[in-house]
């Protein structure tokens, strides 16, 4: 059959147009994400591999606000939407999603996460049956049941074993090239933030760390029987302490005080530091009265100093504003360093290119 010329052209520059997009594509696939969604005071934070996604907790500020409940709620799926729009290759499908420990603000939104999207692997580590998230967690143990999705519920005396989670990790290794690894896991405490997953995933060399709400050791964990996972992640029976030398640290419960140590610090040496956290500046909805940063003194002041002493890289001066117990707000506080924050950034996504480079977030605000 005989074509006429221009028809050619036209074929042979769609051809060309389909074959770079294709090109592109690949290109922005053979990345990893992080994304570190603002969830208000709580937390949520997609990881995005060459061919899998992780949800690392799905949970939206708590307060008795529904209209301010709903606003993160919406945006956490809207967010998780527009994801999976651009990465239609994922059809939807979340390869895990990570239940750090049951509390209301990690776990808020599991369901809606759960009845919108598909789940592969469902990974938790139990915790206290009065745990203000549980409720969320047995919903989603009962929906796990129905539809046949893996469910792992993993405690921190098996991390060490050959065999933990092994076939797990070794799909997002061959697929995805990422070594993803918990360094701890369910720890039967009174108090669930020192049972918190902790997780540690690299790709392309650069590495990155999840905590969860784990705490500094001090006399009230101690009261409570668990003792602070942070100072166990370094010295005790469940230690891996080259592990935990990383380059992003997703910094432990919301920038808490008891949430960071110097000795934790030294040894994570991050190049970036970054919290999810609520804006603690939300008098009008009257100080005190509400689930929210302003009501736990997040982040404190004394955590975001101990991070701008121990955090490698730098950014261009941002003013931001912290708290200190009881509850005074510095606000207009110059910070230089690579710390970041949903509460001062909005969203934030770090890219690890394919060639191993990381670089500062892009963020939203
Ligand atoms: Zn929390
Ligand atoms: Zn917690």
């Amino acid at each position: 059959m005989n074509y006429p010329k221009r028809n050619l052209s036209a074929v042979y520059y769609s051809v060309i147009c389909l074959a770079m997009i294709c090109l592109f594509s690949a290109a922005a696939r053979a990345q990893m994400k992080m994304h570190v969604i603002n969830v208000g005071q709580a937390e949520a934070v997609l990881l995005e591999f060459p061919r899998h996604a992780v949800l690392i907790d799905a949970g939206g500020e708590d307060t008795f606000e529904t209209a301010v409940q709903n606003r993160f709620r919406r945006h956490l799926l809207e967010y998780l939407d527009a994801f999976f729009a651009r990465r239609n290759d994922l059809n939807q499908t979340l390869y895990s999603v990570v239940v750090s420990h049951p509390h209301k603000d990690h776990t808020k939104n599991l369901r809606a996460v759960f009845e919108r999207y598909t789940v592969k692997h469902f990974i938790e580590g139990g915790g206290s049956i009065n745990a203000s998230g549980m409720d969320d967690v047995r919903a989603i143990r009962n929906i796990v049941a129905e539809k046949n999705i893996a469910h792992h519920r993993i405690y921190a005396r098996d991390v060490k074993r050959p065999s933990f989670m092994r076939d797990w990790s070794a799909e997002l290794l061959r697929d995805s090239q990422t070594e993803a690894k918990f360094l701890s896991a369910g720890r039967r405490c009174n108090d669930d933030n020192n049972a918190s997953l902790v997780l540690r995933v690299a790709y392309q060399g650069k590495s990155f760390l999840f905590v969860g709400d784990a705490e500094i050791d001090d006399k009230e964990g101690r009261k409570l029987g668990c003792g602070g996972l942070l100072s166990r992640l370094l010295v005790e029976e469940v230690s891996f302490p080259e592990l935990v030398d990383v380059d992003v640290l997703k910094v432990g419960h919301h920038g808490s005080k008891n949430g960071t140590s110097k000795a934790f610090l030294e040894k994570v040496t991050p190049q970036f530091a970054v919290l999810s956290a609520g804006v603690p500046a939300t008098r009008s909805s009257g100080r005190g009265r509400f689930f929210h940063a302003w009501n736990f003194g997040h982040p404190n002041e004394i955590a975001v100093k101990l991070l701008e002493e121990h955090t490698i890289k730098t950014r261009s001066t941002l003013n931001v504003t912290t708290m200190t117990k009881p509850r005074i707000l510095i606000e207009n506080r110059p910070i230089d360093k690579a710390i970041y924050c949903t509460c001062w950034d909005g969203d934030l996504v770090f890219t690890v290119s394919a060639a191993g480079n990381l670089e500062a977030p892009e963020t939203s605000n």
